[in-house]
């Protein structure tokens, strides 16, 4: 029985490759792929370590993401969203009963683009995803500081570097400290 794409949903999937050795389902309407994870440890298995190379920016730009909740082609269920990186705002949908992945126009090329395509399961992994969520949310901070500094961000992150490699941190901080009850509030 033919897959739907389950984003168009009108079109079937048809029998593709994303790399010369590995076979995928894809869609000609949205040029998403469905990617069995069983395929691709397969066709992991028997890469050549180093053999990761970077994709033209030009296929990035074409880059797309559902943001829709997707069903998995095969069972139906609904797939689960995985955040690649804290630099990419993409999300991989994952049917978890199949053990398929969702891949939109262009994902593929971003993961080979940030080095993952090699490390696609690891994506799927609670570690990663905390990762992702506490990479995100140092990022945040960090704006809210720089926000909050203003012209003198750039300075105190400096500062702050410096200490960071310091072995004497302690001390100096205590000794910049003292300038604390001069400072007007
Ligand atoms: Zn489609
Ligand atoms: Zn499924």
């Amino acid at each position: 029985m033919a897959s739907h794409c389950p984003h168009c949903k009108d079109r079937n999937l048809h029998p593709s490759r994303i790399e010369t050795d590995l076979p995928a389902l894809s869609c000609d309407g949205c040029g998403g792929s469905l990617l069995s994870l069983v395929a691709y440890r397969h066709w992991r298995e028997n890469q050549p370590e180093q053999a990761q190379h970077t994709a033209e920016s030009a296929v990035l730009d074409e880059v797309q993401d559902t943001s829709v909740a997707l069903c998995c082609p095969k069972c139906r269920h609904f797939m689960t969203k995985f955040r690649v990186s804290a630099d990419a705002r993409n999300q991989i949908d994952l049917c978890v009963h199949c053990d398929e992945a969702w891949l939109d126009r262009g994902e593929w090329q971003l993961l080979d683009s940030l080095a993952l395509a090699g490390r696609l399961t690891q994506v799927f992994t609670q570690p990663w995803q905390n990762r992702v969520r506490s990479t995100e949310a140092e990022r945040r901070a960090e704006q809210l500081w720089s926000e909050r500094l203003g012209t003198d961000y750039a300075r105190a992150q400096e500062l702050r570097e410096w200490l960071r490699g310091n072995a004497q941190a302690r001390e100096i901080l205590a000794y910049v400290n003292q300038v604390r009850d001069e400072i007007p509030r």
